[in-house]
């Protein structure tokens, strides 16, 4: 498959099943196949909960902003991300993460805010930095394994304290890269989890392993680990973009971030092909904070094809 069909298939899909999780975050579990019980029936670009059909989340948003400062820095620039992370939040976004937002409005620095949350909280696992890692996966695949995990590592650090997460996110720039190199992600999982930090390494290769099921979370699904767990089982257990989606959002909790995280892993595995058109055509990506900027398909394959198409 061309490298293009997997960028845009891992940003584009990302954004898309974000959007189509947004209305059933911390629902019960079932709640998208009651509601869609036939696959390919549409209309499941529904809206709801305060967002509207095809209206990408802070997952996407967060992504996006990451994907612009990369290209308009020409390359990592930490500080300016987490700049453009500040605006973002200053503008009142309709939903931001906990952590998040505590980190981005404490009016600490770009390199301790993260470190202080973490040192006052000691809680600083959540799903947040995996969440918004479609666009800089798909930029830093082409730099091998090691420049991808640690620009994963980084720039997870500006909003996560907790290695946990920084892991986590690492994990999944890594599957996209695998996933690049027409490698089976699933196959290439023991050889990822020996590159994650032994003190980390036990507690995903439980939820990473072939027979975990999500029901045996330890922990919501807002959390990172069952997050990246939940977002591979339901690549590894279905044949198609669609179905992975559905069993991701069926899951329950934390859907918009669930479905984003497998939508990354399933639109790059599967290209952009495989992706339904009537889930694209409505999609939109508003950026709060960026004078009414809001991005469309065409906006969001641009990036895919400039950060590394
Ligand atoms: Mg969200």
């Amino acid at each position: 498959m061309k490298r293009m069909q997997r960028a845009a298939g891992a940003v584009v899909g990302s954004a898309v099943d974000d959007a189509l999780g947004a209305p059933f975050e911390f629902g019960p579990q079932g709640a998208f196949s009651a509601r869609f019980p036939a696959p390919g029936a549409g209309g499941e670009m529904c809206g709801g909960g305060g967002w509207d059909p095809g209206e990408a989340t802070d997952d996407t948003q967060m992504a996006v902003l990451v994907a612009e400062s990369l290209l308009e820095q020409g390359g990592l620039d930490l500080p300016d991300i987490f700049a453009r992370f500040q605006r973002w939040a200053a503008a009142g976004p309709k939903d931001i993460g906990l952590q998040t937002e505590d980190v981005l409005t404490n009016g600490m620095p770009w390199d301790l805010a993260a470190a202080v949350h973490f040192q006052v909280n000691q809680r600083a696992a959540g799903n947040g930095s995996l969440m918004r890692a479609s666009t800089c996966a798909v930029h830093f695949a082409a730099a091998g394994r090691e420049a991808t995990m640690d620009a994963a590592h980084r720039i997870a650090a500006l909003t996560h304290g907790d290695r946990a997460a920084w892991e986590g996110t690492a994990i999944f720039h890594e599957l996209i890269r695998v996933t690049f190199e027409d490698a089976d992600p699933l196959t290439a999982l023991p050889d990822i989890l020996a590159h994650v930090h032994p003190d980390h390494r036990g507690r995903y290769a439980t939820v990473l392993s072939p027979d975990w099921h999500p029901d045996e979370a330890t922990e919501f699904n807002g959390a990172v680990w069952p997050c990246l767990g939940s977002a591979v089982w339901a690549l590894r257990t279905t044949t198609g973009f669609e179905d992975a989606i559905r069993a991701a959002i069926d899951l329950g909790g934390d859907t918009d971030t669930v479905a984003a995280v497998t939508g990354g892993l399933a639109g790059a595995y599967y290209g952009l092909d495989a992706i339904p058109v009537r889930w694209t055509q409505p999609l939109h990506v508003p950026l709060p904070g960026f004078d009414g900027q809001v991005l469309h398909l065409a906006d969001l394959l641009d990036l895919a094809h400039r950060l590394g198409g």
